[in-house]
């Protein structure tokens, strides 16, 4: 029966959040989220706010589902816990490994287990090199991944991220890892064609192993959309350029399904939206739509034969396929398999949303509005010619914007001026009219504030 003023300064006192600024923080306190249905979240004071990131991308089949609660609590008074080192499985892991396999595709046949994103990357990093090192390419060991991506907050995940305010903490990257440039067309396209841009970023790789030699390469990393970036959705000539790259020069090709596995392209993966085969795929996020915590790694039956015929391979995590989790998994899974709701993103509600965010881009502070199946994002100018940005006395309009939009019932999240959006995929229309009508009236509103500060 705390105020919201009381939790926020016990809040404030005793936990430390994950990218925030504390000070700030401290002066204005965090929301307090108490509960969520649908697609909707309330908090401490009562306000109904539409969540435009689903979570952090990961409420892929919205909040509430009892299903999911009813088969968590069941499998947690059959088995809590048990682990699956040293020769043993229990069902949830049995079951989920086994429709993993269905829903991936068809060159994917296991799945190494793991708690989180950061950890499936984390473990490529090593499964990748102990596949090269396992036939006698010892070498073959750095890992290729590009300027700007997210793929984690570990060590390893942040080294592999492009992300430099990530590095300058901690002293990363770790050895062994190289990042190439991302094909960010509206940022850095300059004036060439999003066609020709792709493909010169895409030949950077091409450019980079040849550098360092094909024979020192392990892998290339990459998200299908990067997320955390901006959402940079790359031209159409950019992946099947880095797959005929990866194949020619014998590089293992990997997907980073994150944030775009589970649907929210409107394929069940994003390296299905761009066409692509990779040899391995990290996930999260959407695996559980965010019920409970729980990862994987994807490979293909080549890559599981040699990891396979190398003896132990000395890796694992204590809650690799937590029963729990991976009941939550499961049932998730076929929630999103029995409701059609991938299908859905692609031929419904993906379009229906496609058409009115696309209109934004006609306001006169947007530069590019972007969107593919359910995941999108504004960049906001105050010059769509130049696609300049803001003095720095104007402050972070993105962040402007943010504020903006959650006063109006609206979560939508910004990286530097671009913001971003991610609903649930199982929005309906009219919850698309009101977050378009949101998103709108926050775009007003900045425009109003940024001219105000001149
Ligand atoms: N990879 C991508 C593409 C992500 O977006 C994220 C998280 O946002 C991660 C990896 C890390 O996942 P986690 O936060 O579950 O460790």
């Amino acid at each position: 029966n705390l105020t919201t003023a009381e939790l926020r300064a016990i809040d404030a006192a005793h936990h430390l959040h994950p990218f925030t600024d504390t000070k700030g923080l401290n002066a204005e306190g965090a929301r307090v989220i108490v509960k969520a249905k649908g697609v909707h979240l309330w908090d401490s004071d009562g306000n109904q706010i539409i969540d435009g990131m689903s979570g952090l991308w990961n409420v892929n089949i919205g909040y509430g589902r009892e299903e999911i609660v009813d088969v968590v609590a069941q499998q947690m008074r059959e088995l809590p816990f048990y682990n699956t080192f040293f020769k043993t499985t229990h069902l949830p892991a049995i079951e989920l490994s086994r429709l993993l396999a269905e829903v991936t595709p068809p060159q994917f046949s296991r799945v190494f287990f793991t708690g989180s994103g950061s950890e499936s990357n984390d473990t490529i990093i090593r499964m990748v090199r102990h596949y090269w090192a396992a036939q006698d390419k010892p070498g073959k060991s750095t890992i290729i991944a590009r300027k700007n991506g997210y793929h984690g907050s570990t060590i390893g995940g942040a080294s592999l991220g492009g992300m430099t305010p990530m590095h300058a903490q901690g002293g990363l990257p770790i050895p062994g890892i190289v990042h190439i440039a991302q094909p960010y067309w509206y940022a850095e396209g300059g004036d060439r064609s999003p066609e020709e841009f792709g493909l010169w970023a895409a030949r950077e790789l091409e450019r980079t192993i040849d550098e360092l030699g094909a024979d020192t390469i392990a892998a290339f990393i990459a998200e299908p959309i990067q997320g955390a970036g901006a959402v940079v959705i790359p031209p159409a000539t950019y992946w099947p350029e880095i797959q005929r790259i990866c194949r020619e020069r014998d590089i293992l090709l990997v997907s980073d399904e994150v944030i775009c596995g589970f649907g929210r392209t409107g394929e069940w993966f994003g390296c299905e939206y761009f066409g692509v085969q990779p040899d391995i795929m990290a996930m999260a996020k959407g695996i559980s739509s965010g019920y409970l915590p729980i990862g994987g790694v994807m490979v293909t039956e080549k890559v599981a034969e040699v990891i396979a015929n190398a003896g132990d391979f000395n890796h694992g995590y204590t809650y690799s396929g937590h029963p729990a989790c991976a009941a939550a998994a499961i049932a998730n899974i076929k929630i999103l398999r029995e409701e059609k709701i991938v299908e859905r993103v692609k031929s419904d509600i993906g379009p229906y949303m496609q058409k009115q965010w696309l209109a934004l881009g006609d306001h006169p502070m947007v530069g590019e509005a972007r969107m593919v199946g359910l995941i999108g994002a504004l960049e906001l100018t105050p010059n769509k010619k130049t696609r300049a940005s803001w003095p720095v006395e104007t402050g972070t309009v993105g962040l402007i914007a943010r504020d903006f939009s959650f006063q109006h019932g609206l979560v939508m999240r910004a990286t530097r001026d671009t913001l971003i959006i991610a609903p649930p995929l199982v929005i309906s229309h009219e919850e698309v009219d009101a977050l378009i009508a949101a998103a709108k009236k926050t775009l007003d509103d900045s425009w109003a504030e940024v001219k105000r500060r001149g």
